[in-house]
């Protein structure tokens, strides 16, 4: 459903952002893979991604996007190795929790700069050409924390606030150019980013990871369970596909009921 169409997945050498370019190639997209990792992961992610798609090994950007110059000359290297970019899935990002009193400054800069702006300067450098087109698609993962806080997390709810604002204003902005926009809002999904939360949890209560899992994480979310990477990726697909070009500016959630509580 995506043949012909270009993507560039950021933050995709790991976690929700690898399960949403291997379906997006698996759809029939060209995708080009952003984010860090040893060679040899980022080998394997490129491999993964081209097993997915049946063809070649996808171009892979190092820009750091905490740095507004990287994230532009990321894209403009996107649109050169891809011809030009269709979709764009914002998706990087890092966590970091402390009471706001003690949270670290750098901490909050890093978070605001990769998880929050880094989405606004890519979508500023892609947007002319999708317009001028007549068709982009621009996904957002955002967060349950999007729409709900909880406490020790001041910075990352704080830009997950903001991704949910910026995907508003853009999806009237582009309302009649063809162009959607989009946030997904997950709960706990099972990733590396998640799973060192949970191990960091059991070391501060000193109690076990299956532990930690039960009595913190999921109590947020009615399901009791993961969600999972793949589930992810499919409303991911769904906003690039056929039959979602009237949701726009939505803030779609996938966290088993944490945000309807
Ligand atoms: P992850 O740690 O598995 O992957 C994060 C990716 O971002 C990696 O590829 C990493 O290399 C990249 N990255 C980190 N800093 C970067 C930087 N400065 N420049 C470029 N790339 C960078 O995390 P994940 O759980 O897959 O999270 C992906 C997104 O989903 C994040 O925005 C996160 O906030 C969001 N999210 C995750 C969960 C969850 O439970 N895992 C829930 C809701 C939202």
């Amino acid at each position: 459903i995506l043949a012909g169409r270009t993507a560039l997945v950021t933050g995709s050498t790991s976690g929700i952002g690898l399960g949403i370019a291997k379906l997006l190639a698996t759809a029939g997209a060209r995708v080009m893979l952003n984010g860090f990792g040893k060679p040899e992961e980022i080998a394997a992610a490129r491999r993964e991604v081209a097993k997915a798609g049946n063809t070649a090994e996808p171009p892979h950007s190092a820009a750091d996007l905490s740095d507004p110059a990287q994230v532009r000359a990321m894209c403009a290297e996107a649109e050169q190795a891809l011809g030009q970019v269709d979709i764009l899935v914002n998706n990087a990002g890092i966590q970091f929790t402390s009471p706001v009193e003690a949270f670290p400054d750098d901490k909050w800069d890093a978070i605001i700069a990769i998880n929050l702006s880094s989405n606004f300067h890519a979508i500023k450098a892609l947007l002319p050409a999708m317009k001028a087109r007549g068709w982009g698609r621009i996904v957002n993962i955002a967060s349950a924390h999007g729409l709900v806080a909880s406490p020790e997390k001041v910075a990352y709810v704080t830009a997950k606030h903001g991704v949910v604002g910026m995907t508003r204003t853009v999806a009237l902005e582009v309302a009649q150019a063809g162009v959607t926009c989009n946030a997904v809002c997950p709960g706990f999904v099972r990733t590396p980013l998640a799973e060192k939360q949970v191990t960091a949890l059991a070391e501060k209560n000193g109690i076990t990871e299956e532990a930690a899992l039960k009595d913190f994480l999921l109590a947020k979310q009615p399901s009791k369970r993961w969600v999972e990477v793949e589930e992810v990726a499919r409303m991911a697909l769904y906003l690039c596909g056929p039959g979602s070009d009237s949701v726009n500016g939505a803030a779609l959630s996938i966290d088993g009921g944490w945000v309807a509580a």
